[in-house]
């Protein structure tokens, strides 16, 4: 491989910037022409192919967002965008390609991978953590630390004035935001798509809080909680049921996925570019670098592809302990 070509693609996440320049600054360590592709998969059909060497990355390792801006692109899941994709790729002489993304973009480019028998490498950029074959992925960190840092602010006006908060943060299919969030800021509750505590428990739970004296109360739900209400229908119930409580709703939203990337997840991208880069000059393809045991792994995209990183049932037993 001459020439290997780096996009990111779906939803952003904070670290990625540092993953593009880690891909970046190895092609040139290793003397290997980069390219990056502007605006993910919509970008690799146009050709929207921009020459990279060190110094193009300069001062972005600390940004959040993607300077490659990422895209959703419809035209890559049928067979006739992928060939106008491939055809691109060959007239530019690129020889592999990574690609920094949640699992769509992974199942998108294990097909090309196995239509067009062209090398990828896929480097998990999410803030889910939601990816088999690694323990975290890139920006969870970042942005675990950005909710922790958001409930720790709502709990100062929540204790000034007695009040139960709600505070939904992301995670669709998994809770390891709001788990870990919601040990590190000290929930009384935390709701996550991988059990229902169910309605009466969290009744009992609240009252026995108000009862032992606490002052605020603060309950994170995962987006995509099982218990049946959203947040807003939370907050009614509860002020049915438990009148003794001021409710209030706090949705994070959007902010979860921005800001300046943590050193963890900054020291995981430079260590996941390099890897990315080396297995394409080794020859390797349709893996995904991930980090196990604190030591840079390699799992089939297939594999990873497979379901969803299972939630710490030990840290559930912990935060079950903390809220006494
Ligand atoms: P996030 O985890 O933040 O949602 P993602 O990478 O999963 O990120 P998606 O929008 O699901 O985001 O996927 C990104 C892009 O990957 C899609 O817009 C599409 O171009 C491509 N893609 C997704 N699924 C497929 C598929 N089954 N076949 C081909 N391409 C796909």
């Amino acid at each position: 491989i001459k020439k290997i070509a780096v996009l990111t693609s779906g939803g952003d996440s904070p670290g990625m910037n540092a993953a593009i320049r880690s891909v970046v600054r190895t092609c040139a360590f290793l003397d290997v022409e980069c390219v990056a592709i502007y605006r993910g998969y919509d970008g690799m059909i146009e050709g929207d192919f921009v020459p990279m060497n060190a110094r193009s990355v300069n001062n972005i390792i600390n940004k959040g967002g993607t300077i490659l801006k990422s895209a959703r692109c419809e035209e890559f899941r049928t067979p006739e965008g992928r060939k106008l994709a491939y055809d691109q790729l060959i007239a530019e002489g690129i020889g592999g390609f990574v690609v920094i993304g949640g699992d769509g973009s992974f199942r998108g480019a294990t097909t090309f991978n196995e239509e067009f028998d062209f090398p990828v490498i896929g480097i998990p950029g999410t803030i889910d953590n939601d990816i088999f074959g690694t323990r975290y992925t890139l920006g969870f960190d970042t942005a675990l630390n950005t909710v922790v840092d958001a409930i720790d602010k709502i709990r100062d006006t929540a204790s000034s004035h007695n009040r139960l908060f709600f505070i939904e943060v992301m995670g669709r299919d998994v809770g390891h935001i709001a788990l870990n969030a919601g040990v590190a800021a000290g929930a009384e509750e935390i709701l996550i798509p991988e059990e229902n505590l169910g309605l009466e428990r969290l009744l009992d739970s609240l009252k026995r809080s108000k009862k032992s004296g606490k002052s605020s109360s603060i309950v994170v739900v995962a987006e995509g909680d099982k218990i049946g209400k959203n947040v807003f229908e939370l907050k009614e119930y509860v002020e049915e049921h438990l009148p003794i409580y001021d409710v209030r709703v706090s949705v994070l939203g959007h902010m979860q996925r921005g800001g300046a990337p943590t050193a963890f997840d900054r020291v995981l991208a430079s260590r996941m570019g390099v890897k990315a880069v080396e297995a394409l000059l080794e020859g390797k393809t349709n893996l995904m670098v991930g980090i196990m045991d604190s030591k840079i792994v390699l799992t089939p995209i297939t594999e990873a592809l497979r379901g969803h990183t299972k939630i710490d049932k030990e840290l559930i037993r912990v935060s079950d302990i903390m809220t006494t």
